[in-house]
């Protein structure tokens, strides 16, 4: 692993809990943000931690099929693994994009910036981040 003056990591490594998945990233953006909508805080139990969007071949799978893949709307699916039920990946389903668990990338937690929170209108009452950050309203 190596920071990046960018803010990115090079060859970044995360897994699983059970660790039977494992993903390499050729670079890794310490940018993260959470989303507040009703199926990321439905899958998760509340708002979870994704890295911004990295393109498809630029990530390597160990196994994709230790993976479930659930269609969670028309234009995107999640992955998560089949043996401990670790949430992988949100991944389009238009574009060749996917967007990993922060919380996989367990060497780096203590250098993510927190920069944008997504679909803030859906955010419920009983929860809010104190981190100065980027508030989308609706995507
Ligand atoms: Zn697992
Ligand atoms: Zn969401």
């Amino acid at each position: 692993m190596v920071i990046q003056e960018t803010n990115t990591l090079k060859q970044a490594k995360g897994n699983c809990l059970c660790g039977q998945v494992e993903f390499v990233v050729d670079e890794l953006s310490q940018r993260v943000h959470t989303c507040h909508c009703d199926t990321c805080r439905t899958i998760s139990g509340g708002p979870s931690f994704r890295n911004h969007s990295l393109n498809m071949d630029t990530v390597t799978c160990s196994d994709w099929g230790k993976i479930t893949i659930f269609e969670s709307s028309d234009t995107g699916e999640r992955g998560f693994c089949s043996y401990c039920g670790t949430q992988l990946f949100y991944r389009s389903k238009t574009r060749p994009t996917i967007s990993l668990n922060i919380e996989l990338f367990r060497d780096i937690l203590t250098n993510v910036n927190f920069e944008a929170e997504l679909f803030c209108l859906s955010k419920l009452s009983h929860y809010s981040f104190a981190n100065d950050t980027e508030k989308l309203a609706n995507e």
